[in-house]
C-alpha cells in the first residue's frame, strides 16, 4: 500500500514535496503532539518530524506509530532521507495531487480549461490537471518542469546509492 504521511510543523516544506510526488500528506499545524499521534494512528500515517523528543514517545517506541526523524534543514536533503529510509524510489506518481489541499487531481482537456488559464498558457499546453476540491488548475509549465527535474535527480541519486551497496 502506498504510504501516507503527516508532517510536523517543523518540516512543512517537505510536505509540499511529498504532495508533489503524489503522496497523501497531512500538514499538522498544531502544537499538541498527542493530536498528531492520534491522527497518525486513526489514519495510518507515517509521522515526519525534526523533533527528537517526539521520537521518544511510547507510541513510536512500541511501533504503534511509524515515524521518521528528519535531521537536515534543507527540504531536498529531507526528501532524500525519506526516499532512502522508506525506499520510495520507483513508486511515486508526480503531479497527481493538489499541493494546496491534498486532493487527487483529475485530468482535463484543453477545451475544459479555456478561459480558466492565462491565454499564453492555453496557447502552449494541451494537458491539464484540476483539483476537484479547490478548483486549482495545474499544467506542465516551467515550475513543474523544474520540480520534476529535481525529483528525478533525487530518485536517480538514490538508485546510484543502491548500486554502490551491491
Ligand atoms: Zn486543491
Amino acid at each position: 500500500m502506498e504510504p501516507k504521511f503527516i508532517t510536523d510543523v517543523n518540516v512543512g516544506k517537505l510536505g509540499k514535496w511529498l504532495r508533489l510526488m503524489g503522496y497523501d500528506t497531512l500538514f499538522f499545524d498544531e502544537h499538541d503532539d498527542g493530536l498528531m499521534v492520534k491522527a497518525a494512528i486513526a489514519q495510518g500515517r507515517i509521522v515526519l518530524t525534526k523533533d527528537s523528543e517526539f521520537m521518544k514517545r511510547r507510541a513510536i517506541s512500541t511501533g504503534k506509530v511509524k515515524a521518521v526523524l528528519i535531521s537536515s534543514d534543507r527540504p531536498e536533503q529531507q526528501l532524500s532521507t525519506i526516499i532512502s529510509t522508506l525506499k520510495l524510489t520507483d513508486e511515486y506518481r508526480p503531479f497527481t495531487r493538489c499541493l494546496e489541499c491534498n486532493a487527487e487531481l483529475v485530468s482535463r482537456d484543453r477545451r475544459d480549461v479555456k478561459g480558466s488559464v492565462p491565454a499564453r498558457v492555453y496557447e502552449k499546453h494541451d494537458q491539464y490537471m484540476q483539483c476537484p476540491s479547490c478548483g486549482r488548475i495545474y499544467w506542465r509549465g516551467t515550475h513543474w518542469q523544474a520540480m520534476s527535474g529535481k525529483l528525478s535527480r533525487l530518485a536517480l541519486s538514490q538508485q546510484e546509492k543502491k548500486g554502490e551497496d551491491l
